[in-house]
């Protein structure tokens, strides 16, 4: 935990998050400012700040909770992001996987 890092504060429960699935080792929570319906964030318990420096466990964590959410949410199109260093667009330096639907035309019928 780092003392000072939002994302480390939501899974301490200090900033509410709307939670969609935790393990032991991880915590998927809505985007506070989504781009798309649905999207969230799948975050490691552990805190790194980038992608390389998380031990692998923690890894080997975060895609099956993107793999429930995505089967879960029934986007057929979506994209899986994930941002490294200032200068690749990570704002939040807490390694953290975006869950992004892409809504079709369809998606919005009835
Ligand atoms: P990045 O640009 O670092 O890859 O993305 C950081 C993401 O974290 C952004 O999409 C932003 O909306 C989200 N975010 C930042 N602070 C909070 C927060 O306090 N709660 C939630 N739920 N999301 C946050
Ligand atoms: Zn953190």
């Amino acid at each position: 935990m780092s003392a000072n890092c939002i994302f480390c504060k939501i899974v301490k429960g200090a900033i509410p998050s709307m939670k969609l699935a935790e393990t032991e080792l991880s915590y998927a929570f809505l985007d506070i400012g989504p781009i798309a319906r649905g999207h969230a964030l799948i975050i490691p318990k552990h805190h790194s700040e980038k992608m390389h420096e998380l031990p692998d466990e923690y890894l080997r964590d975060i895609l099956p909770i993107a793999k429930k959410i995505a089967l879960a949410s029934g986007a057929e199109n979506y994209n899986i992001l994930q941002n490294n260093g200032r200068i690749a667009h990570q704002e939040v330096p807490h390694v953290h996987f975006h869950y992004i639907p892409k809504p079709s035309a369809s998606d919005s019928e009835g």
